[in-house]
This record gives C-alpha cells, structure tokens and sequence, in this order.
C-alpha cells in the first residue's frame, strides 16, 4: 500500500509528556500544543476546571477547594486520570484528526521505566483517544532533536534536564548505551531557592516566584549572570515571623549558592557516565562534546560549569524545551520506517486496534 494513502487513515503527532510542559508536534505541522502539564479541578464539584497554561497561573493562588494538580512526578504518571484529561484537551484543540479517526501517536519516555509504569502511559494516551501508540526513549528522541547522528556506531552524549528528571544518556547506534535518571531537575531548583529565601531572609515564597528568579537572575558560574539581564531581583512573599508581605532583593550570586548542591549532583552524575563510557565511545564523546536540552538547560552558565568539571566541551542545544518533540517530528515523518527505534531496545509496543 502506498504510504500516502495510509495518511487518510492516520494524522501523526508526536508527544512529549513532560513532569513540567507537554509539547507536541503534528506531522508535517510542527509544534502544535506547548502548554505546561498542569490541571486545576474543582473539590466540590469534581470538574475540569482548567488545564495547561491557565492552570499553570493558579498555581499557589488558589482557594481550598480548587486543587491544581501536576499529573506527572519524575516523568511516570501519578495521577492517571489528570494525564489522560490532560491529554483529551490538548488533543481537542489539534482540530479533527485523519479521515477516519486514527491517531498514532509517538510518546517519549524516560529510560529506564518499569513495564507497569510504560503501560500507564500508553494507557493514558489510549484513552485519550489515540488509537496507536509507541513508546520511544526520550534520550533518543532528544539525541535526534539535536540533530545528533544517532544512528551511527559513534556515541553522543545528551543531558536533558527537565522538571522532575535530569536524564544523562549516552546514544550509540539509535539506542543509550549508559544512561542515569537524577531527580535533581528544574523543580528541585526551585525547592533549593524557597529553602535558602526562608533561611537568609526569613522569607516565605511560593514555587511561581522562585521559578521566576531562577529564570530571571539564576547563575551557575561563579560572577556571572545572563548579559544583558539583570543581577537581581525583587521577590515578594510572606514574612515567616510577621506573616506580613514582604520583598527582599535577590541576587544572582545568591541563587548560585541556592543552587550548589543540586548542580553539584548534576555534575557528578555526568561526570559518572563520561568515566563509565567504554574507551571508544569516550574518544567519540571528546570529539562531539556534550549537548545540553530540556529547559534546565536554559539556567545561565551551566554549559560552563559542565565544561569546567568534565573538560569536554559542552554546548546548549537550539531551543532546548522543544528538542525531544522535535525528535519524535523526525520519527513520526515515516512511523513505519522508524519502526526499529520503538522496538528497540524495549519489547514491541504496538497496540493493535481490535
Ligand atoms: P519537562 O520535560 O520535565 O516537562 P522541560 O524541559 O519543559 O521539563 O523544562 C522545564 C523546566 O525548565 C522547569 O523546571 C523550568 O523552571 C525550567 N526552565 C525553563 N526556562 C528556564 C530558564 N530560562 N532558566 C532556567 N530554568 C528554566
Ligand atoms: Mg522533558
């Protein structure tokens, strides 16, 4: 059967279920839902009440009743029923699907999941409303994001810091090759500075605010902060001892403090694979250095610090949020095809429509 004829049975998407964003990428559309992996339900009456970015602004903010929920916990689902609403939304606004209704969908997952933990995920996008799904390492799907050659015997090694998870892989011949999974990610940071305002300013924050200056004036580098931003900031919150509102001012060199510990683990997990890579590869890894994505990747000057610790050159990968759902556009412009990648190394995932 001629591939193109398949097309009026299938629309295609890619999705990247992330602990903190879920992008997903439409065949020969690109990026078509970027939006953060949050819901807020109503207590009282059990009902939807906003999902991804007008969720996301209720967080923290919110009366008793209202509970605004992040579905996905270091990249497995822990609540099932919030992902799959999460699903069934941004798939409402993907507008009518294939001629027929058919949906396959690509997901990427973290490696290393348990076949319960697998089977979630594709459960939730069954129930969603796709009607086939493939699971694909996220690694792998960040490593062809990057536009590295994956497929050949030589290895890459890609660092995705994420949400909930840091995924430090090494990608040989389309699958990883050593890989960790930290959860020290972009939400630990956040819980390092709420920590630190509370100790140093007797400051209570809530997590909105502490992504903010971490976005704003976050450093990983001693005496360095993003060119061209600004070295501090105002943060608002609650006296702990008053209760009253207060603002102190926060800088950048104090968010590197924040941050030490967390980045420090970062640090030593890759230098941990880059000593566990096999001779070979090693050499491989020298030559193409290491790529940074996921929007952890985006803290200022951590490229840096990872270059400094591990002496091999350490790049940020272009709009590193969006490189696993870039990934799975390249898997999902031929599924058939890309099929190796799915069932490798993982057992066949195909779900058949009965
Ligand atoms: P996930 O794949 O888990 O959904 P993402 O790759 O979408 O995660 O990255 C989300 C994380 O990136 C969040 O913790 C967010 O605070 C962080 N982040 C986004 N932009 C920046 C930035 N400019 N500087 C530092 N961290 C950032
Ligand atoms: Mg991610």
């Amino acid at each position: 059967m001629p591939w193109n004829f398949l097309n009026y049975f299938f629309t295609d998407i890619g999705i990247d279920l992330g602990t903190a964003n879920v992008v997903i990428y439409g065949k020969q559309k690109g990026v078509v839902v970027n939006e953060p992996s949050v819901t807020a339900i109503n207590r009282k009456t059990n009902r939807m009440m906003a999902v991804g970015d007008e969720a996301k602004k209720m967080l923290a903010r919110t009366p008793a009743h209202i509970e605004v929920i992040r579905p996905l916990v270091s990249g497995v689902i822990a609540d099932f029923e919030m992902t799959q609403e999460l699903l069934r939304h941004f798939f409402k606004h993907l507008g009518s699907s294939s001629l027929f209704g058919f949906r396959r969908a690509v997901l990427a997952i973290p490696d290393g999941l348990t076949e319960v933990e697998r089977k979630s995920v594709e459960d939730a996008a069954l129930n969603a409303g796709c009607s086939r799904v493939y699971l694909v390492e996220s690694p792998v799907a960040a490593a062809l994001g990057a536009n590295l050659p994956i497929h050949s015997p030589a290895a890459s090694l890609i660092i995705d810091i994420g949400g909930g998870t840091t995924d430090i892989a090494v990608i040989s011949m389309g699958s990883p090759v050593i890989s960790r999974t930290l959860k020290t990610a972009g939400d630990k940071f956040n819980e390092d500075i709420i920590r630190y305002v509370r100790e140093e300013f007797k400051l209570i924050i809530g997590e909105p605010t502490a992504e903010l200056a971490k976005i704003m004036v976050g450093s990983a580098i001693p005496g360095e902060h993003r060119p061209g931003g600004p070295g501090e900031i105002a943060i608002k919150g609650r006296d702990a001892a008053s209760g009253l509102p207060k603002e102190v001012i926060i800088k950048s060199s104090q968010i590197r403090t924040a941050l030490q510990r967390s980045l420090k683990i970062i640090v030593d997990a890759t230098q941990d694979v880059v000593e566990s890579t096999p001779p070979e590869l090693a050499g491989d890894l020298l030559e193409r250095g290491i790529h940074l994505c996921g929007g952890g990747a985006l803290l200022w000057g951590l490229d840096q610090l990872i270059e400094k610790e591990t002496s091999v050159k350490t790049t940020v990968v272009e709009d590193p949020l969006l490189c696993v759902a870039r990934g799975l556009g390249q898997l999902i412009e031929d599924i058939d095809r890309n099929r190796p990648f799915f069932d490798n190394p993982l057992k066949a995932l195909e779900i058949r429509i009965s």
